[in-house]
């Protein structure tokens, strides 16, 4: 609709508009200063950037972004969602202030940190203005962010960044003070009459801070709420919810026009793919668990740490002593990312499909194994060895599983029903954590699901590494890939301190 919008008007325009002069005019840029910490993000970035800096910067936010929403889903309190995303966020996405000990204001990482802050945003806002459903998320997920920002920043350099916004608040005079004394100071808690007469206040319009008007923490007039300077943090957010809200709105209906660059186009719908289930692929280092016993014989004991898709996949091929092609395949690549040599990897399929001779095992089966790990194959295949472990988002979203077909993830893929009965299989009896999962699955929350059923699973491991600080934030963070589900769940059993993080993210 807005295409059409846009061409109907454009072929008159265009005709006045020299071709070659637009395409080789050179563009103006402005480097812009970053001098507060905090950022309402009104003004687009203009310099340039790299692609790589472009999908990178992208990428990091995206994880923020993924975690904060994952925090939400599992009702985490805003202390307890500080706690889990700061570190990440010192990890991905510094944002230091002007007076941090490492940092001066003339500082250029502290420069480029900000300017990575701010150009990731609008990236993101690229990538998610296209539907309804996704503006709203990302406003949601972003305004969390913002908040926890602000909430942490130092006074002084909040308190500079708040006077250097011109927001639409309309100070209360010293006489409607006065006159609205005792309403002003009923209706606001813990408020002394002194505070009353001497603090600012600012009057807005009551639906710009419905946190105040819900938690019945203001004063209402006119539909004007009449806020205490306590409660900035309210009003800073509102602004930057409206602000947002229609940059969100101006950059669906500019979308169109960027349709025809085939460099970012490609970048931007990955990035809003991975809105869904961040993607993560593995690296050899990533999956190697040195020491432990991977071989033919042991997966049925390593299956206890395997998540319910291979779980599942696992428990069919006893059951069947045969998996379909999806099937087969999906397990293989994991069984080749946690460490099984292809060797033991043939041994394994050739002792589970029992049922079949050595002859037909070497005729239909063994090359599709060898070819999982590059052993057999196009050049390209060889050289890359194979083909990596799928991720959650993968597993999630192609070839879904036909009539007798066992690959997919169970929690997208099976009725409520048959979920709860294969969980309650694998020991997941605590009704909590059925109500959770099922209420997660009604939501298409399939990788929270799975991630619940985690931390259940290893509940006192996971404190116990807490405690004792062996493992941080990063090695805890959300589960998107099937084999750092098994890595961590194999580590934090085995009692082992965590090594380097199990995934790195890849569009
Ligand atoms: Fe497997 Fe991922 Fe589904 Fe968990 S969420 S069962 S790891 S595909």
């Amino acid at each position: 609709m807005i295409r059409q919008d846009y061409n109907r008007i454009d072929p008159k325009r265009r005709s006045t508009i020299d071709y070659k002069k637009k395409q080789f005019a050179i563009p103006t840029y402005k480097q812009q200063d970053y001098p507060h910490r905090l950022n309402l993000y009104e003004v687009p970035p203009t310099a340039e950037i790299t692609l790589e800096q472009f999908e990178q910067w992208a990428i990091d936010r995206l994880r923020i972004l993924a975690e904060i929403e994952a925090c939400s889903f599992r009702n985490k309190t805003p202390g307890e969602t500080a706690a889990h995303v700061t570190p990440l966020l010192q990890q991905w996405l510094p944002l230091r202030s002007n007076t941090s000990s490492s940092a001066g204001s003339q500082d250029e990482n502290l420069k480029l940190e900000r300017k990575k802050d701010h150009y990731s945003h609008f990236i993101l806002r690229l990538a998610f203005s296209s539907t309804e459903d996704l503006r709203r998320r990302f406003a949601r997920i972003e305004s969390a962010l913002f908040r926890l920002r602000f909430q942490n920043d130092d006074a002084r350099e909040r308190q500079t960044f708040v006077e250097s916004l011109q927001l639409d608040w309309e100070v209360v005079s010293e006489e409607e003070k006065k006159a609205l004394g005792a309403d002003l100071q009923n209706a606001t808690p813990g408020l002394k009459r002194p505070d009353v007469e001497e603090g600012g206040w600012f009057k807005v319009d009551f639906e710009t801070v419905p946190e105040l008007v819900e938690g019945r923490r203001v004063f209402l007039k006119a539909g004007k709420a009449y806020v205490p300077v306590r409660e900035q943090m309210s009003m800073v957010l509102a602004g930057f919810n409206a602000r947002l809200d229609k940059g969100l709105e101006l950059t669906a209906r500019a979308l169109p026009r960027l349709d025809e660059d085939d460099r970012l186009t490609p970048i931007l719908n990955h990035l809003s793919k991975n809105f869904a289930t961040p993607d993560s692929t593995l690296s050899d280092s990533d999956s190697a668990l040195p020491g432990a016993p991977i071989n033919a014989s042991s997966i049925d004991p390593l299956s206890q740490h395997f998540p319910l898709c291979m779980r599942n996949l696992h428990l069919t091929l006893r059951k069947n002593s045969h998996l379909k092609h999806f099937g087969r395949l999906q397990y293989t690549l994991f069984l080749k990312g946690i460490g099984l040599t292809l060797e033991d990897c043939l041994i394994f399929w050739r002792q589970a499909f029992k049922l079949v001779t050595d002859d037909t095992f070497n005729k239909e089966y063994r090359y599709n194994i060898r070819h999982a790990y590059g052993d057999v194959g196009g050049d390209a295949i060889r050289r890359g060895r194979g083909y990596s472990p799928f991720s959650c988002q993968k597993i999630l979203t192609e070839h879904p599983p036909g009539s007798g077909e066992s690959h997919g993830c169970p929690y997208q893929h099976f009725s409520v029903e048959n979920l709860t009965t294969l969980l309650q299989t694998t020991g997941v009896n605590d009704r909590d954590v059925l109500r959770g999962v099922k209420e997660d699955v009604e939501k298409k929350r399939f990788h929270i699901a799975c991630n619940r059923v985690f931390e259940w699973a290893h509940k006192g491991d996971i404190t116990r590494v807490k405690e004792d600080g062996s493992w941080g934030a990063a090695e805890l963070d959300t589960i998107v890939h099937p084999n750092t589900y098994f890595k961590r769940s194999y580590l934090l059993k085995s009692g082992a301190a965590a090594t380097v993080k199990g995934e790195e993210m890849n569009t």
